[in-house]
C-alpha cells in the first residue's frame, strides 16, 4: 500500500483499506480495517489515520491466546528525509502528532499503519491484569485449576531476583 505524494490531490486523498498484520508469531494474520485521510503542503505530508481491528496474542503468563480489540487514531507528519538534517530534527509538534520521513515520492501506508498497531501490542501481554499464570511446578493452568504444589509460587515479576538470590546463596556453599 504505497502512495506517490504527487497523486494527493489539494483537496486531499481518503483511502479506505484492509491490511493484514501480524501480532506475534501467528502463522495467521489478524486483519485491520484502516480508514485514512492524506493531505499535501508541499512536500509535507499530513496523514490522519484510523484502524480497527482485533489482535490475537498470547498471554505471557499462562500462554493462552486471547483477542484484544484495537480502536486508534492517530496524525503523523511526513517530510522527505533528504530535506531533515539529522542535527537539527524538529520537535515534536504537540504530543499526539508523530513525524516521519519519506524517500522518494513515496510513502509507505502498509507500513505506516503496521508501526500504528504494533504500538498496540504490550511487550508482555496478559490475558487478564489477574491472570494467575501457570505453576511452574507441574504446570497447571492456575486460572483453571488449583493444584497441589506448595504455594511457593514466586511473583513472576519477582523471578529474576529470586535467581539472582539463589545463584550468591550457591556461591557462598
Ligand atoms: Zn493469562
Ligand atoms: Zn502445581
Amino acid at each position: 500500500m504505497r502512495i506517490n505524494i504527487f497523486d494527493i490531490p489539494e483537496e486531499g486523498l481518503e483511502q479506505e483499506f484492509v491490511l493484514p498484520v501480524i501480532t506475534g508469531n501467528k502463522a495467521k494474520p489478524d486483519t485491520a480495517s484502516v480508514r485514512i485521510k492524506l493531505l499535501r503542503f508541499g512536500k509535507k505530508i499530513l496523514v490522519d489515520g484510523s484502524v480497527k481491528g482485533v489482535l490475537s496474542l498470547t498471554c505471557s503468563r499462562c500462554l493462552n491466546d486471547f483477542s484484544r480489540p484495537v480502536d486508534l487514531d492517530f496524525r503523523e507528519e511526513y517530510t522527505p528525509a533528504e530535506e531533515s538534517e539529522p542535527e537539527g530534527r524538529q520537535e515534536l509538534s504537540g504530543d499526539e502528532m508523530g513525524v516521519g520521513f519519506y524517500t522518494g515520492e513515496e510513502i509507505d501506508l502498509a507500513a505506516l499503519v503496521k508501526e500504528q498497531v504494533l504500538l498496540e501490542v504490550p511487550m508482555k501481554p496478559l490475558c487478564n491484569d489477574d491472570c494467575r499464570g501457570i505453576c511452574s511446578r507441574c504446570g497447571a493452568d492456575r486460572n483453571v485449576q488449583s493444584c497441589n504444589c506448595k504455594d511457593d509460587h514466586i511473583d513472576p515479576r519477582l523471578a529474576p531476583l529470586a535467581k539472582y538470590k539463589e545463584s550468591l546463596n550457591r556461591r557462598k556453599e
